[in-house]
C-alpha cells in the first residue's frame, strides 16, 4: 500500500496521469472494509537471465493483454504469495524494471480474490498437531500461493501503473524498501525465539553457564539486536515523498535484512549444535500417553534435577516443531528468500551506496591528489 501510494503520485506528477486518486479511493475502501490483502509482486520469472520481452512465454510475467475504456486485461502469474487464501485483495505490482519495449509488464493494480479468471493454487504448512500437550505455537499455520491471473478484468479505477516502464523498478524496489525494513523488525522477534529456545534447553540440561554456550547466545543477541537497530536507523533516516508517505532509508533497510538473511541458517545451527539430537529423534506424543511406553519416557527424560519430564517434552516438542519439521524447514527458507535473496540487497545497496566519497576519504589520506 506505502509503495504505491509513493509511486502513484510520482507517475501522475510526471505524466499527467489518475493514478494516486485510484489508489487514495482505493485505500478509502480498503480500510473502511478493514479489508486483508497480499503482496502479489514475485512473477514465476521463467528463465532467470532472460527479461519479460524475451522469455519464450510472455505470460512467465504478469502483463497486459487487452485495454478497453472499461479497463485492462491481466494474464500470468506470481508466485508464493502469502496468505493467498485468506486475502481479500490481490495487491499486484511488477517484480522489476521494465525497460521501454516492456510497457505491457510494466502493470500495478487491485482485484478481488474472488475475481474471474483469479486461480489460487495454495501451499500450506502447520506445526504437528498436538493431542494433550497442546502448546500457542501448535495452533497456527502460514499458507503461500501460486496466483494464477487467466485473463482477468481489472477496472480502470483499481489500475495504478499501465505501461508506464521508467516506473515499473521504482514501485519494485519502493516495495522492497518497505518490505526489508518490516523484516528488520519480525526477523529479530524470530531470532528472540531462536535465543529463547536454546537459553531454555541449555538451562534444562544443566549447562546453561557453560562458556561455549554463553558465547553463542551472545551470538545472537548481537545479530538480533544488529537487525533491529538497522529499521530503527531507517525510519530515523526516512525520505518523506511526494505523496507525504515516508520511505525508509533504503541502505539500512537492506543492511539489516542481508544480515537477517545470511545469518538464519547459522542462527539455526546454534540451536541445533544446544539442543542435541533430541529434536530429531524424540518419540512421539502418542508414546508419551502410551500407559506401555509413558513410563519409560517419564523415567529416561531426565535432565537438571527439578525439571519435570513433562517440562522436558514440551520444549523438545517445541524445537522439533520449530527447527526439524515441515514449517521449521519452510521458516528457514523463507528466512533466507522472503522479502528477497541476500543477492538482491547487495545489489539494492550497491546501487544507492556512495562508495565515490569513500575512494576520496583514501585519496586525502593518502595524500593523492587528482590531475585536475
Ligand atoms: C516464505 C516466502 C514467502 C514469500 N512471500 C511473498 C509474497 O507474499 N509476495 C511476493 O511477491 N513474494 C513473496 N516471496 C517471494 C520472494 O520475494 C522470492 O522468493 C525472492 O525474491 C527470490 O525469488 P525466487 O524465489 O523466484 O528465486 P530465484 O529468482 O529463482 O532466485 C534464486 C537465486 O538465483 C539467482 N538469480 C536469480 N535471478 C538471477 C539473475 N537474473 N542473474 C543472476 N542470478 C540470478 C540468485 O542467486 C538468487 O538468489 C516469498 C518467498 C518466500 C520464501
Amino acid at each position: 500500500m506505502n509503495a504505491i501510494g509513493v509511486v502513484t503520485k510520482e507517475i501522475d506528477e510526471a505524466k499527467g496521469t489518475k493514478y494516486h486518486d485510484n489508489f487514495i479511493e482505493f485505500l478509502k475502501y480498503y480500510q473502511a472494509n478493514d479489508l486483508v490483502g497480499s503482496t502479489a509482486q514475485t512473477d514465476v520469472k521463467g528463465d532467470r537471465k532472460a527479461r519479460p520481452s524475451q522469455q519464450e512465454d510472455p505470460d512467465l510475467y504478469v502483463h497486459v493483454v487487452k485495454k478497453t475504456n472499461k479497463g485492462i486485461v491481466v494474464r500470468g502469474a506470481k508466485s508464493h504469495i502469502t496468505m493467498g487464501p485468506y486475502v481479500d485483495e490481490h495487491l499486484v505490482l511488477p517484480t522489476r524494471s521494465m525497460t521501454k519495449e516492456e510497457g505491457d509488464w510494466a502493470v500495478s493494480f487491485a482485484i478481488p480474490a474472488d475475481t474471474d479468471g483469479v486461480r489460487i493454487i495454495s501451499h500450506i504448512v502447520t506445526p504437528r498437531q498436538r493431542i494433550d500437550l497442546k502448546a500457542p505455537y501448535n495452533i497456527y499455520g502460514v499458507a503461500d500461493s501460486v496466483v494464477v491471473f487467466d485473463d482477468v478484468f481489472v477496472p480502470w479505477d483499481r489500475v495504478f501503473m499501465c505501461g508506464e516502464w521508467e516506473f515499473a523498478g521504482r514501485l519494485a524496489l519502493t516495495f522492497a524498501g518497505f518490505h526489508r525494513h518490516s523484516y528488520c523488525g519480525c526477523k529479530p522477534a524470530v531470532t528472540d525465539i531462536i535465543m529463547g529456545a536454546t537459553a531454555l534447553v541449555a538451562e534444562y540440561s544443566g549447562v546453561g553457564n557453560a562458556p561455549h554456550i554463553v558465547d553463542e547466545l551472545t551470538e545472537l543477541m548481537i545479530i538480533a539486536e544488529l537487525v533491529y537497530a538497522s529499521g530503527i536507523a531507517a525510519a530515523a533516516k526516512a525520505t518523506k515523498t511526494s505523496s507525504g508517505i515516508y520511505t525508509p532509508m533504503f541502505v539500512y533497510s537492506n543492511t539489516g535484512r542481508y544480515l537477517a538473511g545470511t545469518n538464519i541458517y547459522h542462527e539455526y545451527d546454534i540451536l541445533a549444535s544446544i539442543a542435541g539430537g533430541l529434536p530429531s529423534t524424540i518419540p512421539t506424543e502418542e508414546d508419551w500417553l502410551n500407559p506401555e511406553t509413558g513410563p519409560d519416557l517419564e523415567k529416561y527424560f531426565r535432565r537438571k534435577p527439578g525439571i519435570s519430564a513433562e517440562k522436558l517434552h514440551r520444549i523438545y516438542r517445541f524445537i522439533s516443531d520449530f527447527s526439524c519439521s515441515a514449517i521449521g524447514g519452510w521458516a528457514q527458507y523463507a528466512g533466507v528468500h522472503g522479502g528477497g535473496s541476500p543477492v538482491m540487497e547487495k545489489i539494492g545497496i550497491r546501487s544507492e551506496y556512495d562508495l565515490e566519497s569513500k575512494k576520496q576519504i583514501v585519496k586525502y589520506l593518502a595524500g593523492i591528489e587528482d590531475e585536475e
